[in-house]
């Protein structure tokens, strides 16, 4: 979502139609996340707004069609079996 006032004109989530969507949530749904990923693909600012979340420190919401939120804790993978511990000494 784009936050400058000089670039939001024209912004296709500011529509009222689009600004019930999720577009700050932490946890929006994929329905939700599809339905807004579609919004900006049609957005006559897409450019400028793709612009803006690169150069700014963007930590949470979705913009220019993607979700941009990165979770507070991190996603454990585990990636061996309990007790097989990669590099542990024998
Ligand atoms: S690209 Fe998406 S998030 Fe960015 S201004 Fe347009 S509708 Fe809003």
């Amino acid at each position: 979502m784009i936050t400058s006032p000089e670039s939001t004109r024209g912004a296709a989530c500011g529509r009222p139609e689009n600004r019930d969507l999720p577009w700050i949530a932490e946890d929006a749904s994929p329905l939700a996340r599809a339905l807004m990923a579609r919004v900006c693909a049609s957005c006559p600012v897409l450019a400028s707004c793709a612009l803006e979340v690169a150069t700014t420190p963007t930590t949470a919401g979705f913009w220019a069609g993607h979700d941009r939120t990165k979770w507070r804790e991190p996603v454990t993978v585990q990636d061996t079996l309990p007790g097989l511990e990669l590099g542990a000494a024998a």
